[in-house]
C-alpha cells in the first residue's frame, strides 16, 4: 500500500475548509487535522487560566503543558484537551474573538507547526489552516487555497452555528470574519497567503460536494504522478 500524499488546504475564516477537508480525508481514508481547532484549544485554555493572550512566552509554556487530541467521530472531529472534550467550547464567541491574537504569537506558531508536522508524518493527511502550504507542510504534494465572498462565508457559519446551538447574527459574523481575515493576513509570523504552487478555488457558488470532488480529482492526479 502507498503511504499517501499530503494535502494542504488554506484559506480565510469560514471558507468551508474544515467540512471539505474532513470529507476529502474520509473519501481517501486519510487522517484529517484541523489546525484552527488546535489554536482554538490553546486560546480556550488561556482564557480559562486567565493568561494574557498577547504573552507569547506564557502561551508557549501553556501549550507545552497541554495534550491536544483531534479524534474522528460520527459527529465530526472531537477536540480534547488533557482528555476533556472541548469541541463545542472552542467555537464560542469569546474564543473566536481572541484566537487571532494568540495565533499571531511567533513562538506559539513555531511550536504549533512542530506538533502539526509530527501529526502529519505517519500517513496520508489532509490538513487545513492558514499557513499549511506556506509554512507547516511546504513540501505537500497538493496545496489548495480556498475562499468565498464574506457574505457567503457568514451565511455558512450562521447555518453551522444554528446546528451547534450557538446564537449569532449575520452582522456579527460578517464583522468577525472581516476582522479575522485582516488580522490573519497582516500578522508578521506566517500570515495567511496563497502558496505560489497552490490551486485556487472560489467556492462562492459551489456546493460542498463539488468542492470536495474537485480536490479529490487533483489529489488523484498527484497520486498518479
Ligand atoms: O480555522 P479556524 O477559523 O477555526 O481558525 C481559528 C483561527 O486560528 C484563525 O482565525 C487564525 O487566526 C488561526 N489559525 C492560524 N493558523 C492556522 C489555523 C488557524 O493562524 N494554521
Amino acid at each position: 500500500m502507498t503511504k499517501g500524499i499530503q494535502i494542504a488546504i488554506d484559506g480565510p475564516a469560514a471558507a468551508g475548509k474544515s467540512t471539505i477537508a474532513r470529507m476529502t480525508a474520509e473519501k481517501l481514508g486519510y487522517t484529517y487535522i484541523d489546525t484552527g481547532a488546535m489554536y482554538r484549544a490553546l486560546t480556550y485554555c488561556a482564557l480559562e487560566g486567565h493568561i494574557d493572550i498577547y504573552d507569547d512566552e506564557a502561551l508557549s509554556r501553556l501549550l507545552d503543558e497541554l495534550t491536544i487530541d483531534l479524534l474522528p467521530s460520527p459527529q465530526g472531529q472531537l477536540v480534547k484537551v488533557d482528555g476533556t472534550d472541548v469541541s463545542d467550547a472552542i467555537r464560542s464567541q469569546e474564543v473566536t474573538a481572541s484566537v487571532s491574537a494568540v495565533a499571531a504569537q511567533p513562538e506559539v506558531r513555531r511550536r504549533m507547526a512542530e506538533q502539526q508536522r509530527r501529526l502529519a508524518s505517519s500517513s496520508g493527511v489532509v490538513m487545513d489552516g492558514r499557513d499549511i502550504g506556506t509554512a507547516v507542510l511546504p513540501e505537500a504534494e497538493l496545496k489548495i487555497f480556498m475562499t468565498a465572498s464574506v457574505e457567503e462565508r457568514a451565511e455558512r457559519r450562521y447555518a453551522e452555528n444554528v446546528r451547534r446551538g450557538i446564537s449569532s447574527t449575520m452582522e456579527e459574523l460578517c464583522e468577525d470574519i472581516r476582522r479575522r481575515d485582516k488580522a490573519d493576513t497582516e500578522r508578521e509570523a506566517s500570515p495567511l497567503q496563497q502558496a505560489a504552487d497552490a490551486v485556487f478555488i472560489d467556492t462562492t457558488s459551489m456546493s460542498i460536494g463539488q468542492v470536495a470532488d474537485t480536490i479529490i480529482r487533483h489529489a488523484e492526479e498527484r497520486m498518479g504522478q
